[in-house]
């Protein structure tokens, strides 16, 4: 079995086809979906999706290109939306210096306030970081020192210093479709270097598809290629990543039946 740990399956671009993408994954392997929130208050079409399919499953968050659209999100609101059984972790929140979409002062404020909703309930935070290591790391320092919280950095690309120190505060790093990209070699080279304990695969779908599907809508029975990749890079064999990432999910996303 794979899990396919982030995606975005109340994007518009499968209002057509779900049925048929949910049924190729479960026809692929994938045994567990979570798809994941960028608009808290968008969560009842993502509740929705989760509700018709039996092995979806969604979290809770403001996605920092939102974050000024939904700055002032409490973190009591989040853990008040976090009662729903099929509410599983929450995020995606956090930093991105990427694009820009979101102010700086409010995307720090909504990570903070997710940070102490996933301390306060105990389910795990979908920390979205990009071109943003230091920010990032500063942040999850002086959080953690308040009291731990479980989080994973999501579509890892940043550098090895960043993976680090989250690996030294307890957090789990996962990989998309970037990992398979030619380009992406020091990514793989980081990715063989993480504890088994700590690596998950996802495909943030509908983008970044991998691999051979690269350009082209991706969806989550392509998780893997990702899972090839990883386990190519880590010099152990497909059964082995699908058992370790797979293992890793259901300890990180505990309240996801694991049966
Ligand atoms: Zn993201
Ligand atoms: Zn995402």
């Amino acid at each position: 079995m794979l899990v396919d740990s982030h995606c975005h399956l109340d994007f518009p671009d499968f209002a057509d086809d779900l049925d048929a993408i949910v049924a190729r994954a479960d026809a692929a392997g994938i045994g567990r979906i979570v798809s994941i929130s960028t608009r808290v208050r968008r969560l009842a079409s993502l509740l929705a999706i989760s509700e018709r399919f039996r092995n979806v499953y969604c979290s809770v968050g403001t996605h920092p290109h939102h974050a000024d659209e939904e700055d002032g999100i409490t973190a009591g609101e989040l853990i008040d939306l976090t009662q729903h059984p099929r509410v599983v972790a929450l995020g995606e929140a956090g930093l991105d210096n990427f694009y820009q979409n979101g102010s700086p002062e409010a995307q720090e404020r909504g990570f903070r306030a997710h940070i102490a909703a996933a301390r306060a309930t105990g389910l795990p935070l979908v920390i979205h970081t990009r071109e943003a290591d230091d920010d990032c790391g500063r942040i999850l320092e002086d959080e953690m020192a308040k009291g731990s919280f479980r989080a994973v950095l999501h579509c890892y690309t940043g550098g090895r210093e960043l993976a680090m120190k989250a690996i030294s505060l307890g957090l789990s790093i996962s990989f998309t479709g970037i990992l398979t990209f030619k380009k992406s070699q020091a990514l793989r080279d980081l990715a063989a270097e993480l504890p088994a304990d700590r690596i998950m695969v996802e495909t943030d779908a509908p983008y970044l598809a991998p691999g051979k599907f690269r350009g082209k809508r991706n969806e989550p029975s392509y998780v893997v290629e990702v899972a090839k990749v990883l386990a190519e890079a880590r010099g152990v064999s497909l059964e082995e990543i699908s058992r370790q990432t797979t293992a890793n999910f259901f300890r990180l996303f505990s309240k996801v039946p694991a049966a």
